[in-house]
């Protein structure tokens, strides 16, 4: 056993953003209750979002690492446990099982973020394909790539047009790389931005020299004569030096799952960021939040909600029960060629909703109207805070007033934008 029985310490799973804000938010309010990190990783502090524009900008994997677990370990007066898998939860008994020992817990906290998806892909380059979600597999891929002034330009596929390819697409051509951008969807951020956002971005990037593969998918990928050839499905074949996957993270939700918690998507929490279990939370890409009170979940893979639940569950485990406060908060996509800050509409209200475009002084704006006539999301390029500002408060208000005969449709929507003033 490695804590002691008297007072046995807060844990965090996991020396992400996550794992290391609540850290540092909890101690800011508890000097005393021991605090432990156990991380399979380094335990070094990195911010992840550097990692797909890093190449612009020309840093090297062992600039993006800020400060040691050491460090980190000073900074937070607790220990980081680096280089520790934890193996299982024992709920029951309050303890964790990692390849080093168990360790027992007065609460525990679930950092564990998520797993690049891997897809079924036949091919004997298959298993070669890089996914970059760590700074470890930054360092990979950085290697690989190199900096053009110092190796020739490399040819990159990327599988995925969405937020994290599309800023890979960007920051490695920005360094004279040649870069194939390939996706089953007609357009780029399909999922997420409106249409005509999308073409925008579309078309920075080809200004840019990246190629788009769009509408179809990699069917196969093999090595010979020196190259990767990914075969499409229409066919066509891509020749590149290496190939990156980016096309989604999945919640690591096994250590919940086999210590029986309620998972979804994500590891379920309720207002507070607590699990199914009394003294077991959740947070950062492995949680699924519950957000407003009809108690829709949703996992919410960015910095600004693992923010709010880190003060909360800080908080909560301080002794003031404290509801995590999940506001929407623009995503901002790195993408210089093409800077677009987008709020995506909730899932629940697409149906009967619809974008409605805008130019206004030399920007795209578009605005999502519900069924209803309220502005429930948007998106603007080029972006910068004052024009973010604006729409968000913005958001929630009804622009029209919806009448048995008129649906949201084009009409009444483009009459209430123009009532709209920016
Ligand atoms: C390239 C990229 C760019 C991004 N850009 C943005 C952006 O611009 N804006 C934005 O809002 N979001 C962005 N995101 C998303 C954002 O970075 C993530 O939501 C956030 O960093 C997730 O942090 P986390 O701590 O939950 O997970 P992680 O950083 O993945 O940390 C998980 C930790 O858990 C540890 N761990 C896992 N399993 C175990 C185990 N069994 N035992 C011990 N340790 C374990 C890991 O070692 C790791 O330390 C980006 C993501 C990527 C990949």
């Amino acid at each position: 056993m490695l804590a002691t029985e008297t007072m046995n310490p807060v844990i965090i799973i996991g020396a992400g953003l996550a794992g290391y804000t609540v850290a540092r938010e909890f101690r800011k309010l508890d000097k005393l209750t021991p605090l432990v990190i156990v991380t399979k990783d380094s335990g070094g502090f990195y911010s992840k979002p550097m990692l797909s524009n890093a190449f612009a900008q020309r840093k090297t994997p062992q600039q993006l690492v800020t400060q040691t677990a050491e460090q980190m370990s000073g900074q937070i007066a607790g220990a980081v446990l680096s280089g520790t898998t934890v193996l299982r939860i024992d709920p029951e008994n309050r303890r964790v099982h990692t390849d080093k020992g168990v360790l027992a817990y007065r609460d525990l906290i679930i950092a564990a973020g998520a797993e690049p998806v891997r897809l079924p892909i036949p091919g004997n380059a298959a298993a070669a394909v890089l996914s970059v979600n760590h700074v470890d597999d930054y360092a990979i891929f950085h290697a690989r790539v190199g900096l053009p002034e110092h190796a020739p330009a490399t040819r990159v596929a990327i599988l995925g047009a969405g937020l994290i390819g599309c800023e890979f697409a960007d920051d490695i051509s920005s360094a004279g790389h040649a870069v194939t951008l390939i996706d089953p969807n007609s357009m780029p951020l399909a999922s997420i931005a409106p249409p005509v956002l999308s073409r925008g971005l579309q078309q920075a990037l080809i200004d840019k020299g990246v190629a788009m593969r769009l509408g179809t998918t990699a069917a196969s990928i093999d090595h010979g004569n020196n190259a990767t050839h990914i075969t499409l499905s229409d066919g066509s074949v891509v020749e590149a030096d290496l190939v990156l996957s980016a096309v989604g993270l999945r919640p690591n939700c096994t250590l919940a799952s086999t210590a029986g918690l309620t998972i979804d998507r994500g590891i379920v929490v309720n207002a507070l960021g607590l699990s199914s279990d009394a003294h077991i939370y959740a947070l950062g890409d492995c949680a699924q939040y519950t957000v407003g009170e009809a108690g829709a979940t949703h996992t919410m893979p960015y910095i600004a909600p693992l923010m709010s639940a880190a003060r909360a569950i800080a908080r909560t485990l301080a002794g003031t029960p404290t509801p995590v406060d999940l506001k929407p908060t623009p995503v901002l996509v790195k993408t210089p060629s093409f800077p677009i800050a987008l709020v995506p509409p909730p899932p629940d209200a697409l149906a009967g909703g619809a974008w409605v475009d805008a130019v206004v002084d030399q920007r795209m704006i578009s605005r999502f109207y519900d069924a209803t006539g309220v502005m429930v999301g948007f998106g603007v390029a080029p972006q910068d805070a004052a024009i973010r500002n604006t729409l968000m408060t913005s958001l929630g208000r009804r622009w029209f007033h919806v009448n048995r005969t008129c649906s949201v449709g084009a009409e009444p929507l483009v009459q209430a934008q123009a009532a709209e003033v920016l």
